[in-house]
């Protein structure tokens, strides 16, 4: 059976009330902070989804009025008509690559500050804003209910007259308004919206009621719903009032989009759940209530997954917000049989914190995303070479690999050096931390690509000298060398190091990863305060006895609040009895012991140990290409090549950036320098119209 026999299924068209979807791939409403304020990046974003195969190609949370406005978050806005032209950027785009647009409409209730619009939120009852901002939602009124639903009532017309076929109703991630109803935990009112689950419920009928009015004789209504709250009988379960909701309202909407909730339960990271598929067990129960179509989530990338989702009525469409992200052509690869070019999602949540942070979303598998206007790129397409340069890459990291990978695509010859016998690099090394074991897949994917492309090739152990490099008459060397940890303490707050390191054990995680032993106390000193520094120390408590963790801020792994793991982080390491000292800095070592520094106070106090971890700074490994510029700079010879650094080997970061950087390169290998800046520096310009 050929496989575009196999997952025919998958490929069925699909009703969702008067539309049909082309198949059975659903690009479910996921932010990206383009939003509102870069709404070219965002149509041509959505428009590579639906050029890749997807049947409907959602936005994200789009904010229906003036009083959800979730600034400084960039979501859509469609609060009056001038929103229109925006937003059909994308309708156009999806339409002409033959798929359905669809919109979240959204009121944020209590989860919006306001803080642009400055009018006081609005909540279900008198609430604290969820928005780390000290204000509060007041409880809305039942006058005020009545122009809510007229304010929802015209953003779905105007979305219509934008272009949209289907239009959302939301209530997830305790983020809306009518979620917030819903939930006993949040709704305390007495009158006839509060008390009973119908009474909770009433305003969600009437959304449903009054959109399908409004809009339903041309668009879609769809529901977007969370059935689980994952905290058992201290929330909504799919069990209880999560079925019931779905029962009492069966048939109103067209379709039904169900996920958990909050939002770290909907996109759990592969370090918490590594397994595929995991919200299946608390939605499945949905398609035997409803009659209208299903579609779930959950990092679904699995093509044979997918197929026995649909054959054994678990939902009509497959839903991906991370795995559309990683591979925009996720649908046409498994129509094309092109399985094992999939992209397959690592579940890192890089593209999570993007929107937390409030810059352009990426991704650590696709680094086009996020790119597809500024720069023009394309996941799948790569301009052909514009000469005939020979190319070695030194180094099979994740810069090196995709740098390889894609300039073999563009038709260069190109030749891998890697110094070990296996590719991957640091990306391979933190794979085999605990949790990380999804990380694998960026290297894998980029040794399977590469491996189908004639004029690559990859030398193992080969640790090339400068002139050895200089012999093999290159045009261009591209120095992938990474990075390493130091050792010394040097690091943001202490350029000289740390003293004293002479007479303690000090390692770094280059180490861990080795597998050395530490035996005794070992205490981690995470000054850099990203996510390995828990890793480490999650990977070390299964078989250390005696570990402690010190940090100068004042949770653990810090940056990793944008992923949404920290609070999962910091209860592994509370249950696995690690000591966690946070709020001081390392300032000495001694034999058997660091001193610790308050940070606030300056006070000073001894920590034991017999062991010190350092994630203070990393090194570049940039020896290499300091010796070969040298020798390129002594001249010599009549030719000699250019050369370049990338990756952490130029300046240490994530593996997102190190494979941006690799990706960079081979796209600009055969440009000049002008050509580069105009694209890199490409901006949206607000009209000053008001
Ligand atoms: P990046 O994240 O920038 O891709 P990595 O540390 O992941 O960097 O990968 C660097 C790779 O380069 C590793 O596989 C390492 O073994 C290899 N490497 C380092 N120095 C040399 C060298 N002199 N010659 C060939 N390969 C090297
Ligand atoms: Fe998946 Fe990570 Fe890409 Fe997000 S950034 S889509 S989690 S690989």
């Amino acid at each position: 059976m050929s496989n575009s026999d196999r997952y025919a299924r998958l490929f069925e068209p699909v009703k969702i009330g008067p539309l049909t979807a082309r198949n059975r791939f659903y690009q479910v409403p996921h932010c990206c902070a383009l939003g509102h304020i870069r709404p070219q990046a965002h149509a041509a974003m959505r428009e590579v989804k639906a050029d890749g195969g997807w049947a409907v190609v959602s936005t994200e949370e789009t904010e229906i009025h003036p009083t959800s406005d979730i600034s400084p978050y960039a979501e859509q806005r469609i609060w009056d008509e001038r929103d229109i032209p925006a937003l059909k950027l994308m309708t156009d785009a999806v339409h002409a690559k033959g798929a359905l647009a669809a919109i979240e409409l959204a009121h944020n209730g209590n989860h919006a500050g306001n803080l642009y619009s400055r009018t006081p939120p609005l909540g279900v009852t008198d609430m604290q804003v969820d928005i780390g901002y000290p204000k509060q939602a007041r409880r809305i009124l039942k006058k005020e209910i009545k122009a809510f639903r007229q304010w929802h009532r015209d953003a779905a017309l105007r979305a219509k007259a934008a272009g949209f076929d289907v239009i959302y109703v939301y209530a997830g991630h305790r983020m809306t308004l009518t979620h917030q109803f819903l939930l006993p935990d949040m709704n305390t009112r007495i009158d006839e919206y509060g008390g009973s689950l119908e009474n909770r419920a009433r305003l969600l009928q009437e959304l449903l009621i009054d959109t399908r009015e409004a809009v339903g004789d041309t668009c879609a209504v769809a529901f977007r719903f969370a059935v689980d709250e994952m905290k058992g009988p201290e929330g909504m379960q799919a069990s209880e009032e999560g079925r019931a909701v779905v029962e009492m309202m069966a048939e109103l909407p067209d379709l039904w989009d169900v996920n958990v909730s909050e939002w770290d339960n909907d996109s759990l990271t592969t370090r918490f759940e590594p397994e595929d598929g995991y919200q299946v067990k608390y939605m499945e129960f949905v398609k035997s209530v409803t009659t209208k179509p299903v579609v779930g989530v959950g990092r679904l990338s699995s093509p044979d997954m997918m197929l026995s989702l649909v054959k054994r009525g678990v939902m009509d469409f497959i839903g991906a917000a991370r795995p559309s992200i990683a591979d925009p052509f996720l649908p046409n690869k498994i129509q094309n049989g092109e399985i094992e070019s999939i992209r397959e999602c690592i579940g890192c949540n890089i593209c999570v914190s993007c929107d937390n942070i409030g810059i352009p979303i990426r991704c650590t598998q696709n680094p086009t995303m996020g790119e597809e206007w500024r720069q023009g790129w394309h996941p799948e397409s790569i301009p052909k070479k514009q000469s005939d340069k020979r190319v070695l890459v030194v180094g099979a990291g994740a810069a090196g690999l995709e740098c390889t990978m894609q300039l073999a695509k563009r038709g260069f010859d190109v030749f891998l050096s890697e110094k070990s016998d296996t590719a991957g690099g640091r990306c391979l090394r933190e794979s085999t931390l605990k949790g990380l074991s999804a990380w694998r897949r960026v290297v894998d994917h980029r040794v399977h690509e590469i491996s189908q492309q004639a004029n690559a090739q990859i030398f193992w152990d080969s640790d090339l000298s400068p002139d050895e490099i200089i012999e093999l008459e290159c045009d261009d060397v591209i120095i992938a060398t990474g990075c390493h940890w130091r050792n010394d303490g040097v690091g943001q707050h202490q350029a000289l190091g740390i003293p004293g390191l002479d007479r303690l054990n000090v390692y770094t995680p280059d180490d861990v990863m080795d597998g050395t032993k530490l035996p005794g106390h070992t205490v981690i000193y995470d000054q850099e305060q990203g996510y390995l520094g828990g890793v480490i120390a999650d990977h070390l408590a299964t078989t250390s006895k005696a570990l402690s963790f010190v940090t100068p801020g004042s949770v653990v792994s810090a940056w990793t609040t944008y992923t949404l793991e920290q609070a999962r982080v910091q209860k592994s390491l509370i249950e696995e009895n690690v000591n966690i000292v946070a709020n001081k800095r390392i300032v000495r070592a001694s034999e058997g012991g660091v001193t610790l520094r308050c940070v606030f106070t300056e006070q000073e106090e001894t920590l034991q140990c017999d062991n010190l971890i350092l994630l203070t700074q990393r090194a570049p490994n940039a020896g290499l290409y300091n010796e070969l510029k040298a020798v390129i700079d002594a001249g010599g010879k009549a030719s000699m090549p250019s050369l370049h650094l990338i990756g952490d080997a130029e300046a240490p970061a994530m593996i997102v950036d190190a494979v941006y950087s690799g990706h960079k390169m081979a796209r600009e290998i055969d440009m000049d320098a002008a050509a580069i800046d105009a694209i890199l520096y490409r901006r949206e310009i607000p009209s000053l119209s008001s």
